[in-house]
Parts: structure tokens; C-alpha cells; sequence
């Protein structure tokens, strides 16, 4: 592999601790904002940055910054913003960047007991974050010292004008010493921030990034909001959305982790990104082109230069961090003629960065509702109808009229029918009373794997327990290594789990009516698939 984050971001001639923690944070490559900017404020240059939101300005600023700090006993950078929900992001984003070298990052901001601030900035902090007007607070007061300062980052500079800031900031600039590094970062360019740059800054060299962009038309475009995009995406995935699907995340840990979220609701996800070797990439591949996965989970690294046919839905379950990886996304469906959707998740947060995407492509992205846990149970309806009527379109059903004709002596037709209905959609659970919990309908249709036993266990969210449990207790009471256990579903009363046959006898053995976290469990397999 060439494109992981060492060799991308090494690039840069980084500090490896820097590096470290840009892949803890699940960083694969800078984006084009910190691609050009960080050699050029590494070699001490002021800065004109010029992008639109979400393109990565913070690290862009924040990486060279903390490469930039040697002595821990000093303040020498502050960032002004023009919001404090902002100071306390940049805040938390510069701090993880910083974080292997022990460098820390405090955001300042009104409403917040003063006392307790100063404390804070006593204990050793490197960079201050607050707004314009917070900071010269403290630097009136002396509790912030200007003659360490080395660098000084005003961030969105266009809205602490918009906001009325312009005075404080001049403020703070007047007092700054001369020697520092200036980096202003800027949505638009208006005439005053022009005026700003000319008075504070020195040769400043100037970034702008905004390319000329075009769509895939034959994709149809739409978003979701919602605060539990898992919960969303489940939905879809149960009721609107099925064939080739490709979803990407943000980060390889978003990957890692949605994979895993998907994997305990029972769906077949794959994930790919930068750190799977290339056999693995080439396994997950195989097997998602084969339709053995229901959906491929990837980064945008990743799915670079795949070749994948027939996509039919692409979900963005992360918003791109612009609109030319929004097209880059979107454009893998669609192709050859095909019609194409793309579908795109956002929490309330984030409506604003879907705007500029929108604006840039200049389509629009249509709103659509989420399907309702009604809508869910409404389409299994659907199906079932759907089934029945092609059964009863082929018309070759006459072996059983005779057990109707039978059943009619002693039950109503109509009544025969659900029956028959329930028995299809629940297996044998059916034939239980209700007062075991009835499975929901389809699980009756996730069977094992080949040489595997899905087992039943009686527990499940509700008892809090998780797949370590369930793994751990297999291998403390039934001896069966980790490695052996095939996939783990767990819903809020039970749990399914996958051993291989060898071992099921033992399983169901030592298991049943054993006790995992405390609890007495009922253990046997679970029902045949239809
Ligand atoms: P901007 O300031 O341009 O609006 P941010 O700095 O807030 O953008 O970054 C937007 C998001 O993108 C943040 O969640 C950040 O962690 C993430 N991000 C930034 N750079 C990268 C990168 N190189 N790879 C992956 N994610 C990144
Ligand atoms: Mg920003």
C-alpha cells in the first residue's frame, strides 16, 4: 500500500508524533486546503486561506502550528473565531492533533467563570482559542501575555467582521510582536478583510481553492436529517433501498465502527479502507461484486479507483467535506446509462454544508423523510402480499387444497389463510404462545453460514450485553476460542450467535441454563430459514 496516512501526510515532512495522532484521528490524506497551505506556513510565511466550509481549515492551520511549538511553558499561538461553539471545536480538533506531542489547546469564551480560566491558562497551555473579544479580556487583564505569541490564526475571518469584531481584532493585532506568523482563513474576500491583510499581514501568499464542478445528471439526489443516522440507514436499508449499494464514511474508524453497527443488526457489511493490505481489499471486493455483502462501507481513499459495475445506490452516511468529492461519490452510480441514486445523510448541524454543496453543483438535493417503524413493518406486508400473489398467479398449488379442505371443516377459510400466513413468515416460532417473545419476522430468514449453527440465546440489549460477553463466556464455560465464532446479532431480548456444527452439541450443552453476566440463559438453535 502506498496511500496510508504516514507516507501522505509524511509528505509534508510531519513530525511522526504529529502523523500518529492525524491517524487516531482517522485522517488518511490532507485534503487540498492543508496540502498547500502546511509546507507554507512550515516555512514561516503569513497566509491567506481561502475555502468553503468543511474542507479541513482547522487542521490546515493547527498541524504546522503544533509542529511549530518547541517550549511548553508559554502561550505562543491564539486563534480567534467568531462564535464560541466554533473556539471550542477548533479548540477539541487542534487539541487531537497535538495531543502525542502533549501540546494543549484552551478555548476561552464568555459565560465560562473567569477564575476558573485563568487557572487553566496557568496549567500549561500552548495554544488559546476564544473570540475576539474574550481574548482581549484576558489579555487586558494580563492573564494572557502577547510577547510569546509566534502565531496568530483569525478563522472565518468574514463572519467576526460580519459580527462586528473588526476592533478588537485590530486590538490584539497592534500589540502582537512583529515577528509572528499571521494566517487568516476566509469563506469570501471582502473589500475590509482585503484592508486587514495589507495592514497586519507580511507578503502574505495566498491559497484559494474552488474548482469548477460538474454532476452526474442521471443520478437522483437526495438527503435525510436526522440526530441517529445508524437508526436511519437501518431503516432504509430495511424498507426503500436494496441492489449494489456503496456507503462512505468520513474516517476508517467510522468505517470500522458503522461495519460493526451494521454487523450486530444483522446485515452483511464489508469495510474498506487505506490500512487493509491488498489481498484483504481484494477479498472485500470479491466478495461484494459476488453479492455476498449487502453493502460496501468506504472512505473516500479507498473507493479511489475502484472499478465496481451497477452501483445502484451510493449513501453518503458522512456529508463529503466538498462538493468535488460530493461529485467524485455520487458519480459511481449511475453510469452506463443507468438511472442512479445517491443519498445523503446530515445531522441538523451540518444542513449548512449541504447548502454549499448544493449551491456549487447547482442541483437540487430533495429532502425525503426517513421510513417510519411502521413504514418497516408495512413493507414486510408488502412482500409477503407480493409473494402470495405470484404464488397464486402460477397456479400450481392444488396439492394443498386438500389440507384446506380438511382445516375448513373445523376453521374459516379467512382464518386458515393468516395461519398459514404467520407459519411462512415465522417459522416455527409461530406455533409458540405469546408468552415467549416473538421473534420479528425476518430473522426466521437470516440462516447460518455453511458448517455453521445459529444458536438462540435469551438475552440481549436489554441485560446490557455486548458481543465480548457473549465471546467471552463461549470460551470460559464452552471452551470455544473467539476465532470459531462466526457472526454476533444481538436485539433487545435475545442474541443470536453463530458456532461452528462441530461444537453446537456442546454448546447447547454447556450453555443452556448457564448464566452469562449474571443472568440464567436459555439456549437452542434458532429456526431453520425459510
Ligand atoms: P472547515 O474549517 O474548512 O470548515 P474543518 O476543519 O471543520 O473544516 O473540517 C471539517 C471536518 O473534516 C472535521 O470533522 C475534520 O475533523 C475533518 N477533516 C479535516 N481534515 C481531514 C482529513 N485530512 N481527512 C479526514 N477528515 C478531515
Ligand atoms: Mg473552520
Amino acid at each position: 500500500m502506498t496511500n496510508n496516512t504516514k507516507e501522505m501526510f509524511g509528505e509534508l515532512l510531519l513530525d511522526k508524533k504529529i502523523v500518529a495522532a492525524l491517524t487516531a484521528m482517522g485522517f488518511e490524506e490532507p485534503s487540498p486546503i492543508q496540502r498547500e497551505t502546511i509546507p507554507i506556513v512550515l516555512e514561516g510565511n503569513d497566509l491567506i486561506g481561502q475555502a468553503q466550509t468543511g474542507t479541513g481549515k482547522t487542521a490546515a492551520f493547527g498541524i504546522p502550528i503544533v509542529q511549530n511549538i518547541t517550549d511548553h511553558k508559554h502561550i505562543q499561538a491564539l486563534i480567534m473565531t467568531p462564535t464560541r461553539e466554533l473556539a471550542i471545536q477548533v479548540a477539541e480538533e487542534v487539541g487531537k492533533i497535538g495531543q502525542t506531542r502533549r501540546i494543549k489547546a484552551l478555548p476561552v469564551y464568555g459565560g465560562q467563570p473567569i477564575d476558573r480560566q485563568i487557572k487553566a491558562l496557568r496549567s500549561g497551555v500552548q495554544i488559546v482559542i476564544g473570540t475576539p473579544g474574550r481574548l482581549l479580556d484576558h489579555i487586558r487583564r494580563a492573564t494572557i501575555k502577547l510577547d510569546t505569541i509566534r502565531f496568530l490564526v483569525m478563522d472565518e475571518a468574514d463572519e467576526m467582521l460580519d459580527m462586528g469584531f473588526v476592533e478588537d481584532m485590530e486590538e490584539i493585532m497592534k500589540n502582537l510582536p512583529a515577528d509572528r506568523q499571521t494566517l487568516l482563513f476566509s469563506a469570501t474576500m471582502p473589500r475590509p478583510i482585503l484592508s486587514l491583510t495589507k495592514k497586519y499581514m507580511k507578503a502574505p501568499k495566498l491559497v484559494a481553492i474552488h474548482k469548477e464542478i460538474v454532476t452526474a445528471p442521471l443520478v437522483d439526489q437526495y438527503y435525510y436529517e436526522t440526530k441517529d443516522k445508524v437508526e436511519g440507514l437501518c431503516r432504509l436499508l430495511d424498507v426503500d433501498v436494496s441492489g449494489k449499494i456503496i456507503i462512505f464514511c468520513r474516517t476508517k474508524k467510522g468505517v470500522d465502527e458503522l461495519v460493526i453497527a451494521l454487523g450486530t443488526r444483522g446485515y452483511l457489511a464489508e469495510g474498506l479502507h487505506g490500512d487493509l493490505s491488498q489481498n484483504q481489499r481484494d477479498r472485500v471486493m470479491k466478495k461484494f461484486r459476488a453479492g455476498r455483502a449487502d453493502v460496501l462501507i468506504a472512505t473516500d481513499v479507498a473507493a479511489r479507483g475502484l472499478d465496481i459495475e451497477n452501483i445502484s445506490h451510493v449513501i453518503n452516511f458522512d456529508i463529503p467535506q466538498d462538493p468535488e468529492s460530493y461529485v467524485h461519490r455520487i458519480g459511481r452510480t449511475g453510469r452506463a446509462g443507468n438511472k442512479g441514486v445517491a443519498l445523503t445523510f446530515i445531522t441538523p448541524r451540518e444542513f449548512r454544508q449541504l447548502k454549499l454543496i448544493e449551491k456549487a453543483i447547482n442541483i437540487k438535493i430533495v429532502r425525503r423523510q426517513l421510513p417510519t417503524e411502521a413504514n418497516v413493518l408495512e413493507r414486510q406486508r408488502e412482500m409477503i402480499v407480493s409473494k402470495l400473489q405470484s404464488v397464486l398467479e402460477q397456479n400450481n398449488y392444488s396439492d394443498y387444497l386438500s389440507i384446506v379442505n380438511t382445516l375448513s371443516k373445523d376453521y374459516g377459510n379467512e382464518e386458515i389463510a393468516a395461519a398459514a400466513l404467520k407459519l411462512m413468515q415465522e417459522g416455527n416460532k409461530a406455533m409458540e404462545s405469546p408468552a415467549a417473545e416473538a421473534a420479528p419476522a425476518d430473522f426466521a430468514n437470516t440462516g447460518a453460514r455453511e458448517g455453521m449453527v445459529r444458536m438462540f440465546i435469551n438475552i440481549g440489549r436489554t441485560q446490557k450485553i455486548t458481543v465480548k460477553d457473549i465471546i467471552q463466556s463461549l470460551a470460559i464455560e464452552a471452551d470455544i476460542p473467539g476465532k470459531d465464532i462466526g457472526s454476533i446479532n444481538i436485539y433487545d431480548k435475545f442474541t443470536f450467535v453463530e458456532v461452528p456444527e462441530a461444537v453446537a452439541e456442546k454448546v447447547l450443552a454447556v450453555m443452556h441454563r448457564n448464566t452469562i453476566k449474571g443472568y440464567k440463559v436459555s439456549v437452542e438453535p434458532a429456526r431453520a430459514r425459510d
